[in-house]
């Protein structure tokens, strides 16, 4: 029963901030807002959310660190030390509904050990160090993903007030809510003070599990388009109408379906996905009049992202026009594909290698804030483990050795940019 497993996870010991394992200060971090799942519901904007900050904020502060919650509801830590232009090293903490312990908890925990690993070694930065907690990285309540790192590198984000989340609270309630104003969140912009970013990460993915790897230094990230395609054909009797007279609106969004399917297969690094679909009238007996589907489409290239473009819209076109059904196409979501800098990749790189890592170069198939912040400053991204590839579960699961060594690799790379303006 996986809920005893949670039970005796909150009887052990209580950990002293940051100064155990990286996997110590993670269970404890799980238990707020622990599921009875064995998982984390951490949402945006939620209690659970903000007491996880607490926690954090108190292992920032017996560190020395400044700690402030900007208006955008990032949670930051600075070590204010050398001079020049700061490097930011996190993640975020929310969480999806009964998600993981690791996914981006693990960044933020591993930035709070690594900075007390340097403390404890006296390293003395050359350049200021923050931390940083990312607001609604995941965006799963109100459809407002990366809303911090949106905020944090400039974006006009006051526009996403009026989201709603499934129970109809909007965005901007639900900030006034827990104390912040969503006409200030613009407030959080500060992405012209910071010179770097770094952001550890589990893979969610089962690369390097299945090759007996360690660390995946990470040289790009995905870029994606979301669609929303309405099918409309012809309701009728399923019995009655014959089968050459059908225009059926679920059996277009299965062609499309597959269709996009193998011509991902056939390329490299490149994803399609039919995540949604509703038919009607949806009756067993009645033939499908309207499917309403989303396809995401995903690929590391500018050029890969302008090919599935036009991929999404020609296979629509032409499947729809052969199963005489009319097609209403419209995207919905766009983010360009990102190249992590060159030499912040190699830093990462030597710090594996330095702490002797089984080590391979990965794109990232995963979204992540350092996809934004990497737009504006050098950004590199370490990816750990994932056991079976799972992510955003309960079964989400990285060994303690696995994100401890995460954690020194991370603070190797601190080593080498912190030396320096
Ligand atoms: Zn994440």
């Amino acid at each position: 029963m996986s809920g005893g497993v949670t039970r005796l996870r909150t009887n052990e010991a209580p950990v002293r901030g940051g100064a155990g394992s990286v996997a110590a200060s993670l269970d404890e971090l799980a238990r707020i807002g622990a599921t009875a799942d064995g998982g984390v519901t951490r949402v945006a904007w939620s209690p659970e959310l903000f007491r996880a900050y607490d926690v954090v904020a108190g292992w920032m502060r017996e560190l020395g660190l400044e700690v402030e919650v900007d208006p955008a509801g990032n949670l930051l830590g600075r070590w204010e030390a050398g001079s020049g232009a700061p490097v930011l090293v996190g993640s975020h903490l929310d969480t999806v509904p009964s998600g993981g312990r690791f996914d981006g908890a693990l960044g933020v925990v591993a930035a709070v050990h690594a900075v007390r690993l340097l403390k404890e070694e006296g390293f003395e930065p050359g350049r200021p160090l923050w931390i940083v907690a990312f607001m609604d990285e995941e965006g799963t309540r109100f459809d407002a993903a990366l809303f911090g790192s949106r905020a944090f590198t400039g974006e006009d984000v006051t526009r996403l007030g009026d989201r709603v989340d499934a129970a109809g609270t909007t965005l901007r309630d639900a900030m006034a809510a827990a104390g912040y104003d969503a006409a200030v969140a613009g407030g959080a912009s500060r992405i012209a003070d910071v010179g770097a970013y770094l952001e550890l990460h589990i893979e969610q993915g089962p690369v390097l599990e299945s090759e007996g790897l360690d660390i995946g230094v990470v040289t790009s990230i995905v870029g994606l388009r979301g669609y929303r395609v309405r099918l409309q054909g012809a309701a009728n009797h399923a019995g009655t109408t014959p089968m050459a007279l059908r225009r059926d609106a679920f059996v277009g969004a299965a062609r499309i379906a597959l269709a996009l399917r193998d011509e991902a297969r056939a390329r490299e690094g490149v994803t399609a996905n039919v995540g949604r679909i509703a038919v009607e009238p949806g009756g067993a007996n009645v033939v499908p009049g309207v499917a309403d589907f989303t396809i995401d489409v995903r690929s590391a290239t500018p050029a890969g992202i302008a090919e599935l473009e036009r991929l999404v819209e020609e296979t629509v076109a032409r499947i729809a026009a052969e199963e005489g059904l009319r097609a209403d196409v419209r995207q919905t979501f766009a983010l360009e594909p990102l190249e992590l800098d060159a030499q912040l990749v190699d830093a990462v790189e030597r710090a594996a290698v330095a702490e002797r890592a089984g080590v391979r170069r990965m794109p990232s198939g995963a979204g992540h804030d350092a996809m934004l912040v990497g737009r504006h400053v050098p950004a590199a991204m370490i990816f750990v483990p994932s056991r079976g590839g799972v992510s955003h579960s309960p079964d989400e699961h990285s060994t303690p050795e696995q994100v401890e060594l995460g954690m020194r690799v991370l603070a190797g790379v601190l080593r080498e940019s912190l030396r320096t303006e």
